[in-house]
């Protein structure tokens, strides 16, 4: 793959940060990006230094050839040369950079710089099959495709992200089901006709950009206009993304002197803005800074005629149970509605169907695994990660980073010696979520499980250095600049 994109984001980077009187060696350790060596100068040899070689033979199969599948395609080929490594990937675009689509929804990158072809990302000797695989048989080590093809392995890696649920809601089931990346014209158009708006696919967050200038003409041209952003009651991949285009639609609202004229209304489906309490209070904060509204446990369930419907649900005193001695707590609704001139509709989530019911799936839909392996818990041959597993507050591309290395470490060791070793390094739990606050500034909201608040790289001493619940310049430009090529030059190749 070319570096060209990443040689003129550096160049860009490097820029800005000389005008500030920085080196970028400095910036890069300030934001604890020191490990990514290839990054700032180190040759990729340097970064490929930590893999471990091992001479382990087998047949690996990865379904998905998404960010975590491929990552975990490349990691495996430089370490283990003698595995026979197959990606089952229907869709052309699988590598396309998700994250960005947040930045062109708000007209601030363009489409064409976040579309990435999965075929420029195959390792050498890595058999691609470009079918869907739709039938598992775990017991017997194999998985069939939409096209009949049988593939038998040894391991199984199940890497096949979430499937965006609008069918979900009243009034788009005519949008159905959709993975983020490919041609996804027919479900934008079918939002459109809705008067929805969704940075959920790479053509959904064009048209988002095309629908907020629409609004922001109307605030401008003196109409009092009305802002929904909802958060949905499944688990979402990037958790701040509801919020994060909220605040740019509010950015782009005041560049053009019209945020006056417009309400910003926020419908989360759950009780608070974040499920760690700094971060929590530090966005509430910023909500009362900004000027936002908002309204906690609204789930949207139909969209209508110009008109959002949330099911506002709740716990209330039930009737008093003579054996517990207690009252019961019963769950209310209550039916909310709402006008809105831009809606933006964050679509509940799910595991696709083939995999998340079948024999490998939870009862909940997800792929279960031990969270610190990610080795399923029925399967020993079987591993998940990325959106797909059923880890805690797992569902970013920060995480995958973690959890693709802990992935191919224990898929050697099992080809290996049928086990794991108890020194084999674990996924700890980190995630990371570079909330945009504005234009040129990001609350980077590192965390792992325990809910404990994270410093940089989480490195307590930074910690203490720089507050994770301060908005920053450094992190936009670690935002704008810099986790992109991390993401395509180094994570897609099995380094960063
Ligand atoms: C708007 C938005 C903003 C985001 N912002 C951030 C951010 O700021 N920071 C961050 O870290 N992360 C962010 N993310 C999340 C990040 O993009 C995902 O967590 C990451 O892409 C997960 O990788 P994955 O490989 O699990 O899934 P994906 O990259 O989605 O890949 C899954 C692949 O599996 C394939 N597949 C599905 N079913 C099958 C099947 N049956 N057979 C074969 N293949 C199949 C699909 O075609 C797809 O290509 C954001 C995502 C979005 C949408």
């Amino acid at each position: 793959m070319e570096n060209r994109n990443l040689k003129q984001d550096l160049a860009q980077l490097d820029a800005i940060l000389k005008d500030q009187g920085i080196s970028r060696r400095d910036a890069m350790k300030m934001m604890g990006l020191s490990g990514a060596a290839f990054m700032v100068g180190g040759t990729e040899a340097e970064a490929a230094s930590e893999l471990k070689a091992s001479g382990a033979k087998g047949h690996v199969l990865i379904i998905g050839g998404g960010l975590a599948g491929m990552s975990t395609a490349a990691r495996l080929r430089s370490s283990a040369s003698d595995v026979q490594i197959t990606v089952i990937e229907p869709e052309a675009a699988s590598c396309s950079y998700q994250p960005g689509q947040t930045l062109v929804g708000a007209g601030l990158w363009d489409k064409s710089e976040i579309l990435y072809k999965r075929d420029d990302f195959v390792p050498s000797d890595v058999k691609i099959i470009k079918e869907k695989a739709v039938k598992f048989d775990a017991k017997n080590n194999t998985v069939t495709t939409d096209k009949g093809t049988e593939v038998k392995y040894d391991m199984m890696v199940i890497a096949a992200g979430v499937k965006l649920n609008y069918a979900a809601i009243k009034g788009l089931e005519g949008a159905g089901e959709a993975y983020s990346s490919g041609d996804n014209r027919a479900l934008v158009s079918e939002l459109n006709a809705k008067g929805v708006s969704s940075i959920y696919s790479a053509d959904g967050s064009e048209a988002t950009w095309a629908n907020m200038q629409k609004f922001i003409a109307a605030a401008k041209s003196g109409k009092k206009v009305k802002g929904v952003f909802t958060h949905p009651n499944t688990p979402i991949k990037c958790g701040g993304a509801p919020k994060k285009i909220m605040y740019l639609t509010n950015a782009r609202l005041k560049e053009a002197g019209a945020r006056d004229n417009a309400d910003l209304h926020f419908y989360p489906n759950g009780g608070g803005m974040f499920g760690i309490k700094d971060y929590h209070t530090a966005i509430v904060k910023q909500f009362e800074r900004e000027g936002f509204n908002w309204s906690y446990k609204h789930n949207l369930v139909e969209v209508n005629n110009g008109t959002a419907i949330f099911d506002n649900h709740g716990k209330a005193k039930g009737a008093w149970d003579e054996d517990l001695e207690e009252y019961a707590t019963i769950t209310t609704h209550k039916k909310v509605e709402t006008n809105f001139d831009f809606l933006h509709v964050t679509p509940p989530m799910k595991a696709p169907d083939e995999l998340g019911k079948s024999e490998v799936g939870s009862a909940k839909g997800w792929i279960p695994v031990n969270k610190e392996t990610m080795q399923h818990v029925k399967f020993p041959n079987v591993f998940a990660l990325g959106d797909i597993a059923a880890v805690p507050m797992g569902k970013t591309g920060g995480s995958a980073r973690k959890q693709y290395k802990v992935v191919v470490n224990n898929v050697i060791s099992m080809l290996e010696s049928g086990s794991i070793p108890a020194t084999n390094a674990k996924y700890a739990g980190y995630t990371v979520c570079p909330l945009i606050t504005s234009i040129g500034t990001v609350m980077l909201a590192e965390f792992n499980w325990a809910s404990k608040k994270l410093g940089s790289g989480t490195n307590a001493a930074m910690t203490t250095l720089l507050d994770p619940t301060q908005e920053r310049y450094i992190w936009w430009l670690l935002k704008f600049y810099l986790l992109k090529p991390m993401t395509v030059y180094g994570m897609l190749a099995g380094k960063a």
